[in-house]
């Protein structure tokens, strides 16, 4: 009877709070999903702890503290003006400056930062630095733009950009369409503007100020935790055959790592469709890979030319049977039938490289099977904790060796993996890494906000 009347308080609590954040935010779906898997994970935890319920804590975190919309000018090539949308999205200060990346990409609105601002949050959280959580971008492409009229673009961007950041305010860094070349444009425009030479971006060039690891950092951290995860059954990537997705910045770094480690990476993709090398990606071949995306900025069909690999145009790398399954491209990329098709084929563990890459219904099955499964707020946090590492250091003005930043990563990834099975663990053992996340994220930056007043 209890039993009874708390569940339908609980679930009562969590539908009019979603029912009133969906009026708030109509039509935002992305930003809907982030909230409503955490608001899941949180409903029980925040029923047995009042003092959230009644600050409404979770009311204030899905509400931004600050959202900045502007207008991009710029001149291409031809000498024609174009008009882009840039974002800033300050989720929540109250651990630390904002901290997120700037994405440049076509589908990119506010639905999508708000969701990767949100989540943001929670990571920053959890890697144990004082950060806070935002995100940032444009709807402008970086493909098949010169690096003139890149530079161009991030000069009008910065410009407005720059008022409203700062390296204790706001500190952006980069995500899809933003590498090293992004910012080094956005950080020279900076310097113009504000005289000053300071850590306000992260990621960037080793010799102005970046931290060595910085570009290795959320792939290898997404490894590193999902050997964490592999350990907790005794097991490790060791002889591992493992797909993954993408071919950026996380996707090139995470196939680095796991060769490293023993295992097998057979499939990278990019928005055009994905190639299958049965033989395995190796180092020789990743270098190709990085050359082909980093500087001449081509597509991965010319992987399947150049070493005689299977290309499938517009299709996704799930139906090629794994152990491991490492989604490192973009939200939303595996669906519920591609994750039955990964359980059925033998898969045992997902470790998300990229930002909330599995739908809802995904989630649930792997949940549903109980196999490893290491949410991206979780998994690729490695990113923004060297992104920390890299603030400290130009703080301090010192630079730390590979070694010692990989060491502090590591030992991150070892944290945040301890903390999601501290809040995590079930009853029958299992460890929910989703509730172990969000409930591990959410308690720092809850307590914060109550012991910093009405904010
Ligand atoms: P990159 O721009 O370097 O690479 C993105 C890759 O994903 C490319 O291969 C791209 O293909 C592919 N991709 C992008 N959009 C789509 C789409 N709609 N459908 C299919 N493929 C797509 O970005 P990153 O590697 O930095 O980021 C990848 C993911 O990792 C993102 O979810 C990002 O938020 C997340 N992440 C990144 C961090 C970082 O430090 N960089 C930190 C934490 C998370 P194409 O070339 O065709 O566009």
């Amino acid at each position: 009877m209890t039993s009874t009347m708390t569940s339908t308080k609980r679930s009562s609590f969590g539908e009019e709070f979603m029912n009133n954040f969906k009026n708030r935010n109509p039509g935002e779906i992305e930003f809907h999903q982030a909230v409503h898997e955490v608001t899941e994970s949180l409903l029980n935890f925040i029923e047995d702890n009042p003092k959230y319920k009644n600050a409404k804590i979770l009311e204030r975190m899905s509400e931004p503290e600050r959202i900045i919309i502007f207008r991009v000018p710029w001149v291409d090539d031809k000498g024609e003006i174009q008009v882009n949308r840039g974002y800033r999205v300050e989720m929540n200060s109250a651990i630390g400056p904002y901290k997120g990346g700037l994405r440049f990409h076509p589908t990119v609105n506010l639905s999508i930062l708000k969701f990767l601002a949100f989540e943001q949050v929670f990571k920053n959280s959890l890697t144990t630095l004082p950060m806070g959580g935002g995100k940032g971008g444009s709807d402008f492409d970086p493909k098949q733009k010169t690096d003139g009229e890149v530079m161009r673009f991030c000069q009008s961007f910065m410009t407005e950009l720059s008022k409203h950041i700062g390296p204790n305010t706001d500190v952006p860094a980069g995500d899809i369409g933003v590498g090293g070349r992004e910012i080094g444009f956005l950080f020279g425009q900076y310097k113009r503007l504000r005289n000053e030479f300071t850590g306000v971006l992260t990621g960037k060039g080793r010799e102005w100020g970046g931290s060595l690891i910085r570009p290795e950092a959320t792939g290898y951290g997404t490894v590193y935790f999902a050997d964490e995860m592999l350990r907790t059954r005794n097991d490790s990537f060791k002889g591992k055959i493992v797909t993954v997705s993408g071919s950026g910045n996380v996707a090139q770094f995470t196939t680095e790592k796991v060769n490293e480690l023993g295992g097998k990476v057979v499939t990278l993709s990019d928005s055009s469709g994905f190639i299958h090398d049965p033989d395995g990606i190796d180092a020789e071949k990743l270098k190709f890979v990085m050359r082909l995306k980093n500087i001449k900025r081509g597509r991965i069909e010319e992987y399947a030319k150049k070493f005689g690999a299977e290309y499938y145009a517009n299709e996704r790398p799930w139906k090629i049977k794994c152990d491991v399954a490492l989604p490192c491209a973009t939200q939303n990329e595996i669906n519920k039938q591609e994750a039955e098709l990964l359980i059925k084929n033998g898969c045992i563990c997902v470790s998300e490289g990229a930002n909330m890459p599995s739908t809802p219904d995904a989630v649930d099955v792997y949940l549903k099977n109980k196999i490893l499964y290491g949410p991206g707020k979780a998994a690729n946090a490695g990113g923004v904790s060297v992104s920390g590492l890299e603030m400290s250091q130009n703080s301090l003005r010192m630079s730390w060796t590979r070694e010692e930043v990989d060491g502090h990563l590591k030992r991150i990834m070892q944290d945040i993996h301890t903390t999601c099975v501290k809040y995590g663990k079930t009853k029958d053992g299992f460890i929910n890494y989703m509730d172990g996340a969000n409930i591990g994220g959410f308690v720092k930056v809850a307590e914060a906000m109550l012991a910093q007043g009405l904010v």
